[in-house]
């Protein structure tokens, strides 16, 4: 692959949560951009929110995207180890004039916000306190000198297009509550200069940071990267996907889902791939930022559910037993249940392949056949495997349809024997179950069920 040094981009999670599905959407769109194009994907670990950050949430959200296989360029990098890069650009829009302190109190503020609300203008404060010594530290906040200046701020957004902004409408907007505790808007600016990242793509929920964000390049005279912000996943009644629709975090989906599956199904909710099933190698090759969907797509978890399913699939028994944590399953086991999940943790449906089953003896009856009728299937049954060397599909078969025949009576024969194997009602056909538990189960489980009686 060509190597083109000049792509740069990154995902910046907060560590106040697990990894979003929808910053799992943005991290792959990242990394398929990346490395579609020979650039670099970087992981910055947004935890300047002190309180609110966690150790646990970090690694979670590390595991999360190695478990995506999402693997980033270098160490990972934490915004809490450079408080001191910071503090050196704070104070030179400090000492510039470019940024100050705000004596305002929270009352003021407040008044202020009111009075705007009332007067249906948006919410924003203009300080009128600038001409205070501009060194005063400890009268507050620290905000960015914008005033209510006539400037446009536009950008060309590289999915939706020409998007502007008036500055005045920003107000002097708050960048850090002290020299070492920047916030996020100057934080990020700050550090994707530093990184020298090339593109910063991010959902379309923070695009109203975008002009913020300029306007703080601008300031720190930094050169702006190009913007592209991607549609959000929306939730089947159209509204913002939340905790109310269910999972919401990446790892949430672990135990039910394959990495390749939710990669699948991420990408394609917000592009238009060739086909359903890709490769990696594949989503790169097709890859191209520009031809990202402007609006959001619904997450369809029977979508999600059906290339959960093809994947499943394609399991070999190893595979399987990693993935499932099942290490008990035999080999020729993992196809019957392979063939009919949908969700891993739903194989735990399918324990009879590897367990005794449990039931209680009304399941062995057969419509309207007697205790006894069933009990002596059962004992032909039985009497048939004995006869066979190991069991195979098709000898087992048509020794059973032959009992079938001498009864007029298919149902008898084969539903105890289902239950004798299985203990349920529903699941693949005995004689399928019988090959795959072999003889010498088979012939213990259905034993088990004439001593029932
Ligand atoms: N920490 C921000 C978030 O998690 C990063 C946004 C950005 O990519 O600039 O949403």
């Amino acid at each position: 692959m060509i190597s083109n040094s000049s792509i740069k981009v990154r995902i910046a999670p907060s560590p106040t949560g697990f990894l979003h599905i929808g910053t799992g959407q943005s991290a792959l769109y990242n990394w398929l951009f990346a490395k579609k194009m020979g650039g670099k994907f970087y992981l910055r670990i947004e935890d300047t929110d002190r309180e609110r950050s966690t150790k646990e949430y970090e690694e979670s959200i590390l595991g999360a995207l190695r478990w995506l296989g999402l693997d980033w360029e270098g160490e990972v990098i934490r915004q809490s180890e450079r408080t001191q890069l910071y503090r050196t650009a704070l104070e030179k829009l400090l000492s510039e004039g470019k940024a100050f302190y705000c004596h305002h109190s929270q009352e003021e503020l407040e008044a202020e916000r009111q009075r705007q609300e009332f007067e249906k203008v948006p919410p924003r404060h203009e300080c009128n306190h600038k001409d205070l010594p501009l060194g005063k530290e400890g009268g507050g906040i620290i905000r960015l000198n914008v005033g209510n200046s006539i400037q446009v701020i536009s950008f060309e957004d590289q999915i939706k297009g020409h998007i502007e902004f008036k500055a005045g409408l920003l107000g002097d907007f708050s960048i850090a509550r002290t020299v070492s505790d920047p916030l996020y808007n100057f934080a990020a600016v700050v550090d994707d200069a530093e990184m020298e990242i090339s593109h910063v793509i991010r959902g379309e929920d923070h695009i109203s940071n975008t002009p913020k964000q300029i306007l703080v390049y601008e300031a720190l005279g930094l050169p702006i990267p190009l913007f592209a912000h991607l549609p959000l996943i929306l939730a089947p009644d159209r509204t913002k996907l939340s905790k109310r629709h269910g999972a919401m975090a990446v790892v949430d989906y672990k135990k039910d889902y394959l990495p390749q599956a939710i990669v699948n199904f991420l990408g394609g909710l917000g592009y238009t791939f060739s086909k359903d099933l890709l490769s990696r190698e594949e989503m790169i090759a097709e890859f191209d930022l520009s031809k990202v969907h402007k609006s959001g797509a619904i997450f369809d978890t029977k979508k999600l559910n059906w290339i959960n399913c093809q994947y499943i699939k394609r399991l070999s028994p190893e595979e399987f037993r990693t993935v499932s944590g099942i290490q008990e399953i035999s080999d020729s086991a993992v196809p019957l249940v392979t063939e009919r999940l949908e969700k891993l943790s739903d194989a735990q449906e399918f324990a009879y392949l590897w367990q005794e089953p449990v039931y209680e003896k009304e399941l062995l009856n057969w419509k309207t056949s007697s205790p006894e009728e069933v009990k002596n299937s059962l004992t032909q049954t039985l009497a048939v495997i004995e006869e066979l060397e190991n069991i195979t599909d098709e000898a087992l078969r048509s020794d059973l349809d032959k009992l079938s025949t001498a009864t007029g009576n298919k149902g008898l024969v084969f539903w105890p024997l289902r239950v004798a194997l299985s203990g349920k009602d529903k699941s693949p056909d005995p004689v399928q179950l019988a090959v795959v538990l072999g003889k010498k189960e088979t012939l213990k489980r259905v034993h088990k069920a004439i001593e029932m009686f």
